[in-house]
């Protein structure tokens, strides 16, 4: 380009005023307020301004620019938190928020959230109250434990637990157990932050009951099991049965009695961090071998922790349950306050943690719940809806149709279970213009709410087990819109 033609461009350039006058940006900052639809268009007229300079762009079509500042005004007005439709299969989603609350939760959050609450006050001694009450009851009805609490999440349970009972002590862990999720959570790390000594035994594929006795000695305050969430150690293993760790914990407590010969001693104990914390027996947990929180307690251990939004189906948070001596002492520990729950996580808990007082209403209700159990034929009539309402918007070169696939459970629980699904698939024609990996792009980034599935040897599948019934025509109308736009 001539530097005359240049100078030209750069004069066509408008002003913010100008910019801020015309239609499309009027009409945006009539919903984004006019300190963001200005932010936008100094934005796009600065970025216009170097690629002009720069030769990237040789023309300028003032109502392109125009709509382009829009479409910043608006994407800047939208809350950076907000709601997607899940289209990936993975039903417990870490990235996309893990479980969606039920009804009962969310009614539950919203009144709280909007008024004065009982958070701290007992309405019968009309003075302070606890806010553990509102959940311990229910957790010691539906586990069978002595006592509970909950905190932040399962992850500050777990912390909380070494640092009151094996600060400046040992706690012995099997090598097979010591697992890191999702990266920032690694046995040996929060071990080391809470002051606990890690006593690491056996192989990562072997552990013996002998092992644990010969880890045992006087600074031994706890033997930590840990659920393997993530990963499944195959073939070759071994690890000792809860009842065993609970019979060589109560040797050790026995014969700590008699030597102290009725003065106060610190009491070996046994802790199990499960991970997941499943309520109700479902097929598919036993099948994996996902034990239940009641079944823990009864092998014996002493303290579980759980997630709240895993399994359970509730919000973000830690659950600890089990022997009332060992809970009262969390309950005074300082990180106790650090860590505990604010009142609309503790609304939601509640609500969740009562529709498992009837399990079918758990199940009908909790969507984390009526996700990993619904049948595959069910899901296959919402796959069939969203095909044929998008049959007749697909460009030539693209197939729709409808695809066997496994979802998965995510959230770290149960790894190796892959549950029977339909997806709405999109294959591409080499050379068509569009590909599997720009819808999915437009999907995410161009459509509100982003739909986000799964994109799997050049095809995109949509399934339909984690997409619900209210979704599938905001679903279809995404994609309808995705190919009424012109192919990449
Ligand atoms: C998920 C998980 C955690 C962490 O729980 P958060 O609620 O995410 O903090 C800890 N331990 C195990 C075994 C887990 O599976």
């Amino acid at each position: 380009m001539t530097d005359s033609s240049l100078n030209e461009l750069m004069r066509q350039l408008p002003q913010v005023e100008e910019v801020l006058n015309s239609e499309p940006v009027r009409v945006a900052e009539a919903c984004a307020g006019h300190t963001i639809a200005a932010e936008a268009a100094r934005e796009v007229l600065a970025q216009t301004r170097t690629a002009l300079l720069a030769g990237d762009i040789t023309e300028l079509s003032k109502p392109a620019l125009f709509e382009e500042v829009a479409a910043r005004a608006y994407a800047k007005a939208r809350p950076s938190l907000h709601p997607v439709i899940n289209a990936t299969g993975v039903v417990i989603h870490t990235n996309l928020g893990r479980s969606p609350l039920a009804l009962s939760a969310i009614r539950a959050v919203a009144e709280v959230a909007g008024n004065y609450s009982t958070l701290e006050y007992d309405t019968e001694a009309m003075g302070r109250g606890s806010r553990h009450t509102h959940i311990e009851q229910l957790i010691c009805a539906l586990t069978g434990a002595e006592a509970a609490m909950a905190v932040n999440n399962n992850a500050a349970a777990v912390m909380m637990v070494l640092n009151e009972f094996a600060r400046g002590k040992e706690a012995v862990v099997s090598r097979g157990e010591e697992v890191e999720i999702g990266g920032s959570f690694r046995i040996p790390d929060i071990m080391q932050m809470s002051g606990a000594h890690m006593v690491e035994i056996g192989t990562t594929n072997k552990t013996h009951a002998e092992d644990y006795r010969r880890a045992i000695n006087d600074r031994t305050a706890m033997l930590l099991k840990v659920h393997t969430s993530n990963f499944r150690v195959v073939g070759f293993t071994e690890s000792v049965p809860r009842e065993d760790i609970r019979s060589i914990a109560d040797k050790e407590n026995s014969r700590r009695s008699a030597a102290a010969a009725g003065a106060e001693f610190d009491e070996l104990l046994v802790y199990e961090d499960l991970g997941s914390g499943a309520f109700i027996d479902l097929p598919i947990f036993e099948q994996f071998g996902e034990i239940t929180v009641n079944f823990a307690l009864r092998a014996g251990m002493d303290l579980v922790s759980f997630s709240g939004d895993k399994l359970l189906g509730g919000p973000q948070a830690g659950i600890i349950a089990g022997k009332k001596s060992f809970i009262d002492r969390l309950k005074k520990n300082p990180l106790a306050r650090a860590l505990r729950l604010d009142k609309m996580t503790l609304a939601a808990l509640e609500a969740t943690l009562r529709l498992y007082l009837d399990p079918w209403r758990a199940l009908a209700e909790i969507p984390t719940l009526h996700m990993l159990t619904e049948d595959k034929a069910s899901i296959t009539q919402r796959a069939e809806m969203l095909r044929d309402a998008v049959a007749d918007a697909i460009p030539s070169g693209v197939t729709v149709g409808l695809a066997d696939d496994v979802s998965r459970v995510g959230g770290g629980s149960l790894p190796l279970c892959e549950l029977p699904t339909s997806c709405v698939s999109f294959d591409f024609k080499a050379g068509c213009g569009w590909s599997a990996e720009a819808c999915q792009a437009a999907l995410i980034q161009r459509h509100e709410p982003s739909v986000v599935g799964r994109v799997q040897r050049g095809r995109l599948l949509l399934d339909l087990r984690t997409i619900t019934l209210a979704e599938v025509p905001v679903v279809a109308e995404a994609v309808r819109s995705l190919f009424a736009g012109e192919a990449d």
